[in-house]
């Protein structure tokens, strides 16, 4: 892979471009991130008003599988990446005849699946000493029979489907063995795997990025809390884990990336679980091949974003290694934020939070804002962590969100 410097033109005048497939909040701090450094864009992305294609120099608006609007991209683009996971393969497949694809068609396969998923995190369990929780896949009812009669310790379990999960999407919660296949065919009888409830203390995740050499860095991992299967604060600032639980975290994932050869920026998210341990034990949930909602507090505590350092490695720049200079809070913003209690739309009091300090408002560009939809984030930096928390806590107040006790 030769590298694709930013500003340079080719010998048919066509200005070095960098390609995203899809339109969301990812793909738009990408193109913010390609841009700042002088790169033109392309996005690929069927909606006419999406985050990414609204603030893109392109947009292709095609479908993901549609041959004329793949090669748009191709002819357009020096080198290709994806903010949207669920990218069929075969697209991936098709875009590296033309042009470096970053992360692989292979491993975007293996991320979008959590059977392969599981497998691959066993493989690498030697190497990283981190496992996946106990889990059986079913794809078959002789399958679920088995795992009925014979895997009665996975239960209380989650039967999640193997694909197009995401948010908590396509999970179910189930207690006992009628309720699991009750919770199968509720799910469409689809590919699934039940995975066991685990006792959490904590979750947390790590950005790992890696260039075509090899080259490898990575960010200090962030603890996370979900409200309702969904990213609600991020905490990165010292004293956020035990530092010995942050060393394993970080070293697995960086194992796993490099397992994987993979190439770009890839999140590995750990459950914390109770194991009578000081620290701590680890265990490795699921990783998204590409920049990660947890990850957005690096725009703003750090010298190097994580879509910095996705422009770099698809590009073939080196990978300077990040440094995170302020503590940060990042809290999510739903849709919720535009509605008071009894249901009614409202303006959230912007005033009020931008006069807190420290604090970075990024809101994507959505214009209907529906409960559960992201809309946006704020982070919070400051010299101290006490300090990045009480501001933290003030525009949680403000803005009505949830997990103010987890700040
Ligand atoms: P996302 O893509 O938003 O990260 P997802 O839909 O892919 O989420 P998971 O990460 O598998 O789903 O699960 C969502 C959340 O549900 C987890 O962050 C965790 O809080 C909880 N959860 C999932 N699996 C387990 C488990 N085995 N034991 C306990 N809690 C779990
Ligand atoms: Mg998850």
């Amino acid at each position: 892979m030769s590298p694709i410097y930013p500003g340079s033109v080719d010998a048919a005048g066509q200005r070095a471009t960098l390609g995203v497939l899809g339109g969301g909040q990812l793909g738009r701090m990408f193109v913010h991130a390609a841009q700042r450094l002088g790169y033109f864009t392309a996005v690929l992305e069927p909606d006419a008003q999406s985050p990414a294609g609204l603030v893109s120099h392109h947009h292709i608006q095609s479908g993901y599988d549609d041959p004329a609007g793949l090669a748009q991209l191709a002819q357009r683009c020096q080198a290709i990446t994806t903010e949207f996971e669920n990218v069929p393969a075969q697209t991936l497949q098709t875009l590296a005849l033309a042009r470096p694809v970053a992360p692989s068609a292979a491993v975007v396969g293996i991320a979008q699946n959590r059977i392969e998923e599981k497998a691959h995190f066993t493989v690498c369990a030697d190497v990283s000493g981190v496992s996946c929780a106990p889990y059986a896949v079913i794809e078959t009812p002789d399958q679920l029979r088995a795992v009925q009669v014979e895997r009665a310790d996975l239960l209380p379990g989650i039967l999640k489907t193997a694909r197009m999960g995401y948010d908590g999407k396509g999970q179910v919660r189930v207690r006992t063995t009628v309720e699991l296949a009750a919770a199968w065919a509720e799910l469409g009888g689809v590919a699934c795997v039940l995975e066991k409830m685990l006792p959490l203390t904590a979750e947390c995740s790590v950005l790992v990025a890696r260039g075509w050499d090899g080259q490898v860095v990575s960010f200090a991992p962030q603890r996370n809390v979900h409200v309702d299967g969904i990213l609600a604060v991020t905490h990165a600032h010292e004293g956020n884990m035990p530092p010995a639980l942050a060393t394993r975290a970080r070293d697995a994932a960086v194992s796993i990336a490099q397992h994987l050869g993979y190439v770009g920026v890839l999140c590995v998210e750990f459950f914390v679980v109770d194991d009578g341990s000081e620290s701590g034990g680890l265990v490795v949930n699921e990783m998204a091949p590409r920049p990660h909602n947890s990850g957005h507090y690096t725009l703003d505590a750090c010298d190097a974003s994580q879509f910095d350092l996705q422009v770099h490695a698809m590009a073939g720049l080196p990978l300077p290694k990040p440094r995170q200079h302020s503590p940060a809070i990042m809290l999510n913003l739903l849709g919720e934020v535009w509605f008071d209690a009894s249901g009614g739309r409202r303006e959230p009091d912007w005033p009020a939070v931008l006069s807190l300090p420290g604090t970075h408002l990024h809101l994507y560009g959505k214009l209907d804002a529906r409960v559960g939809r992201k809309m946006g984030h704020l982070t919070i930096t400051g010299p101290d962590v006490a300090g990045v928390k009480t501001v933290a806590r003030s525009a949680a107040v403000l803005l009505g969100l949830p997990g103010l006790d987890a700040i």
